[in-house]
């Protein structure tokens, strides 16, 4: 396979970076080396043609040397993970992953940031996030930048998605901020949706209840804990009458129902229950087809938003503004002689034309 060898200035001289070899980063990713899974996520998150393309590389080399008892093990458990910030989404993350990690599971976890609310891949830039879980071998923690394009955190979350399932990773986190929507952004990517609140949060139920219903699967009433118990019981109580969701017990483990479920990421509290009642959701899911057919349907919606962003880049790259038909176009406008569609329609056209003949 031919190497990719690209210049870059440097102190206003240009130097030549060491050839990037996709099969040798493939390689080590899948000797469980985490700096290359994480530059070839940098790869996937750029919307640099050369750089996409060599993302693609790299994951075509992961799939063809996997070890063969990794082929055809089951694919990975994409769980996605919203909520306010503070709500206590790293903190749960860093519990839940540990607790995988010590049964000896492999976990990767995604954060992305679709509302700009985070900074510098912590939250408010206050502390360093999930320390204990990125140190554990079998974990992987890849904070994305935030994006001013919504579509394009999602179409290169999902690339890191497949770049983690190829390095062998069996449980992949998604997590984002925000309710609204990133709960909308994470379904797409996940087969289940955990929403994180705390105790008391109920005010914006009315908001929430048709994204709810549509997109979460699970509940997470956070924080449960010291004084805040009463109130996260109540809390509890309150979204199961108004959604009509179940709250987890030991007996509903193993109900593929959309639930509500009261837990503390400090103390442990009902995390190993909400362990178990993805694990068993997870895999009912994947026995009924439901996990397939989910897949099947967000993929055509994440072609969708990926085609559309390709285009725009086409488009973007062949606008000429200095062309004859936009600028007969522009004079029909200032003129106030067409409205902008159909002034545009001729500049449309021949670019279509333009693309046929490329
Ligand atoms: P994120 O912004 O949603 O990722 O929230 P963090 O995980 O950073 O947590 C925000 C704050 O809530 C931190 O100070 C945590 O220590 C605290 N916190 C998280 N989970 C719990 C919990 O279960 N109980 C209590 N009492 N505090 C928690």
């Amino acid at each position: 396979m031919s190497s990719i060898n690209p210049s870059f200035k440097k102190s206003g001289k240009s130097v030549s970076e060491s050839p990037i070899d996709p099969v040798r980063i493939a390689s080590q990713i899948l000797k469980g080396d985490k700096a290359s899974l994480s530059r070839a996520i940098t790869f996937a998150e750029s919307r640099k043609k050369e750089h996409q393309e060599i993302a693609n590389k790299i994951l075509e080399a992961c799939v063809a040397n996997r070890k063969p008892e990794k082929s055809h093990s089951l694919p990975s458990r994409r769980i996605g993970i919203t909520g306010y910030p503070g709500a206590g989404k790293s903190t749960l993350l860093e519990a839940l992953g540990l607790l995988l990690v010590h049964k000896g599971a492999s976990v990767a976890v995604l954060t992305v940031d679709p509302t700009g609310l985070r900074t510098d891949g912590s939250i408010l830039g206050d502390k360093t996030r999930m320390n204990e879980l990125s140190k554990h071998p079998s974990a992987f923690i890849r904070p994305s930048p935030s994006s001013k394009s919504l579509g394009g955190v999602t179409t290169s979350t999902y690339t890191s998605i497949q770049l983690c399932e190829a390095a062998g990773y069996e449980w992949v986190f998604v997590e984002t901020v925000g309710v609204g929507q990133s709960e909308a952004m994470v379904s797409l990517m996940s087969d289940i949706v955990c929403l994180l609140l705390i105790p008391g949060a109920g005010d914006d139920l009315q908001g929430m209840k048709r994204g709810l219903m549509d997109m979460v699967n699970v509940l997470v009433i956070n924080k449960s804990d010291g004084p805040n118990i009463e109130q996260a019981k109540q809390t509890a109580q309150h979204y199961q009458q108004a959604l009509g969701w179940e709250v987890l017990n030991k007996s509903s483990v193993t109900h593929p129902h959309s639930v509500i479920h009261r837990v503390s990421a400090t103390s442990g509290e009902g995390l190993s229950d909400l362990l178990d009642w993805l694990s068993q959701w997870w895999e009912s899911g994947l026995q009924s087809g439901a996990i397939h057919r989910k897949r099947d349907v967000t993929i055509d919606r994440l072609m969708t938003i990926e085609a559309s962003l390709l285009l725009k880049q086409w488009m973007d790259s062949v606008i000429d503004v200095n062309s004859p038909d936009w600028k007969q176009a522009k004079r029909n406008l200032l003129e106030g002689n067409q409205v902008l569609p159909t002034a545009l329609k001729p500049v449309v056209e021949s670019l279509l034309s333009k693309s046929k003949n490329s």
